[in-house]
């Protein structure tokens, strides 16, 4: 079989063109299992994920040519971590560092705790992210929040968490969902007023729109001044 497989600018992160499958993929820390259903793919005694960025909104930032800087060792918080399926290309990625994985539903819950099981970087966390007091003495500072919670209050969400836990000088990867916020508001217009919330404890490094792959969702990627800025 044909294949063409270059590293990306993130630690176990590939692109592989391989007998027609062709996109993002990232090196099984769990070799012989998949998470959900995606399709894996064996080359010279090393297994790689496919990572699907119509399943993934990080799959789709980077798809469309942001590579976040997720380096190995960093712990993240990871708020809405549904059934683990991004979480679980983040803990193939970050191999020395944990992912705090918090969900308050408790159908995902059941799914996320067996992907935890047999990756040690990825700790699952039931509980509201609104309320960051549940999980203070579990998570402790971090390098990383990764949001994906489709609330009304994203914002506000992001950066309760972002004042308890996030260092100074650290990112914030925030995927928003426009119409949770505001189904009648124009779009853009609701970026804009969300970004401006945020800019008193962050800078804003970017802004992307997901589409063609998540309709009505825009990652933010920002950088934590730190508390009393
Ligand atoms: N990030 C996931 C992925 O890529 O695999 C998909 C996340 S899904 C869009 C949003 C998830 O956020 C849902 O599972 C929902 O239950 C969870 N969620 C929403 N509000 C939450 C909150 N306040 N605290 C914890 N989880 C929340």
């Amino acid at each position: 079989m044909q294949q063409n497989i270059k590293p990306l600018k993130m630690p176990h992160l590939f692109k592989i063109n391989s007998s027609g499958r062709s996109g993002i993929a990232t090196e099984n820390l769990v070799t012989g299992t998949s998470v959900y259903g995606e399709i894996v793919i064996n080359d010279d005694d090393i297994e790689y994920r496919m990572w699907d960025p119509k399943r993934s909104k990080l799959a789709a930032l980077i798809t469309k040519g942001y590579v976040p800087q997720i380096t190995n060792g960093l712990n993240v918080l990871y708020l809405g971590a549904a059934a683990g399926t991004t979480a679980s290309h983040m803990s193939d990625i970050i191999t020395s560092g944990v992912i705090f994985a918090v969900e308050f539903s408790s159908q995902p819950m059941t799914k996320l705790i067996r992907v935890c099981e047999p990756r040690r970087n990825l700790v699952p966390i039931f509980a509201d992210a609104y309320h960051p007091e549940e999980y203070l003495l579990m998570v402790g500072a971090v390098d990383m929040i990764y949001q994906d919670v489709a609330q009304r209050d994203q914002v506000e969400i992001a950066l309760l968490n972002s004042r308890t836990f996030l260092k100074k000088g650290a990112t914030l990867i925030l995927m928003l969902k426009t119409r949770s916020i505001d189904s009648t508001a124009k779009p853009a217009d609701v970026v804009e007023h969300e970004i401006d919330k945020l800019k008193n404890d962050f800078s804003i490094v970017k802004c992307l729109d997901l589409r063609p792959f998540h309709k009505g969702h825009h990652a933010i990627i920002a950088k934590y001044k730190g508390i009393g800025s």
